[in-house]
């Protein structure tokens, strides 16, 4: 028997919150932003709940060939362009779009041969100050770009770096919008702002983008937990990790649980002992109190997280014993969910990181729910 250990995908959930991102920007068409393996869900298997998306968005030409190879033929767009000339014979081949941030991306497209031009979206440094040319050099990038006989329709592109919050005490994408707005006023193209922090918690009247590009809201993780949850913005978890309990423990007030005895009872208790550690992608860091759901109710990890194991607290659960199942984040048998969002704040980050460290080692099913 395989460890009792278990991430499942859920394409119901996917198709859900890609119908909340699309609600939210009625007018614009949608990236499925598919980088890093779908958010460590995997392509393959996010790919059936994602297909009613516009296009999908990712960094890695491996990772576009993976979609192209499951029967994709719409837009794929590199969200960081090309890295060297070869990349873009391979563009042609597979008719990838791709972002355009530098003058060296500028100057390799001009010294390709193709005879399919290829469809671009630069990318203006609006205020994040990674990738992008200045508003300043914005719109001669543009006309260099425009005058390449390889360039077919160029797209405007930025990225917000504080649309989850405010910046500065002030209102998080403002300052950014207004120099995008300012430095693309009178050029033409499809334009592509928002990801799914603004695409959540701005309108889409004050935005004007043709293509919106969430990630994270589409795999059911808030953006800004935790000043609000999943539930509040009609998210759904499309991933659960769940193990099961492999012993239990009783404990005397004295006794101490696993490495460092970091948890020390004070009266008599019943320890779980779950088959997930930080080698399956759950964080050390997650204190005491860590939430999870035994059987479906809620409960919590005591003690330090080794590397295939952590102790969870079941003396309120009495039926609670071997074989029970233990949620680690997303949704329980009995439909009780406990959101990705609430443990990654538990261990002072963010349920990208999470959902994206998920190890090889945890078998992978998707969940057989219909869509
Ligand atoms: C990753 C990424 C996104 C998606 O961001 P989320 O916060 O996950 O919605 C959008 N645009 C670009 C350029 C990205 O790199």
């Amino acid at each position: 028997m395989p460890r009792p250990i278990l991430a499942t995908i859920h394409p119901a959930a996917l198709q859900h919150n890609l119908a909340r991102a699309k609600a939210a920007a009625p007018d614009a068409k949608v990236w499925a932003v598919v980088k890093a393996n779908a958010y460590g869900h995997g392509i393959e298997r996010a790919f059936e709940g994602l297909r009613a998306a516009d296009g999908f968005a990712l960094l890695d030409l491996d990772e576009a060939q993976r979609i192209r190879d499951l029967g994709w033929r719409g837009p794929i767009l590199l969200l960081e362009g090309v890295f060297e000339m070869r990349d873009l014979e391979l563009c042609s081949r597979l008719s990838l779009w791709h972002t355009v941030h530098c003058t060296e991306q500028i100057d390799m497209l001009a010294a390709h041969k193709t005879n399919a031009p290829h469809r671009v979206f630069l990318k203006m440094n609006s205020g994040m100050n990674r990738l992008g040319f200045a508003p300043a050099s914005y719109r001669s990038a543009w006309t260099r770009l425009n005058a390449l006989p390889q360039v077919d329709e160029i797209s405007l592109m930025t990225h917000f770096s504080d649309a989850d919050g405010a910046r500065f005490g002030q209102d998080g994408i403002a300052h950014q919008l207004a120099t995008f707005n300012a430095a693309t006023q009178d050029l033409p193209g499809e334009r592509s702002l928002s990801n799914s922090a603004a695409t959540l918690r701005y309108s889409a009247d004050q935005l004007r983008t043709d293509w919106v590009r969430p990630g994270i809201t589409l795999y059911g993780s808030s953006v800004d937990y935790p000043a609000h949850d999943i539930a509040h913005w009609g998210l759904q978890p499309a991933m659960t990790l769940s193990a099961k309990v492999i012993a239990v423990v009783p404990l005397s007030a004295g006794d101490s649980v696993g490495y460092g005895s970091s948890f020390v009872a004070d009266k008599a208790m019943r320890i779980a002992v779950v088959a997930c550690g930080y080698a399956d992608g759950y964080p050390r860091i997650c204190p005491t109190g860590t939430p999870v759901l035994i059987d479906g109710l809620p409960g919590h990890t005591v003690g330090r997280v080794s590397m295939d194991m952590i102790t969870v607290d079941i003396s309120h659960l009495p039926q609670a014993g071997m074989g029970s199942e233990v949620t680690l984040w997303g949704r329980a048998s009995n439909g009780a969910v406990l959101s990705i969002d609430e443990v990654a704040a538990k261990a002072q980050t963010l349920g990208y990181e999470l959902m994206c460290a998920l190890a090889q080692r945890v078998p992978t099913q998707v969940d057989s729910m219909p869509i």
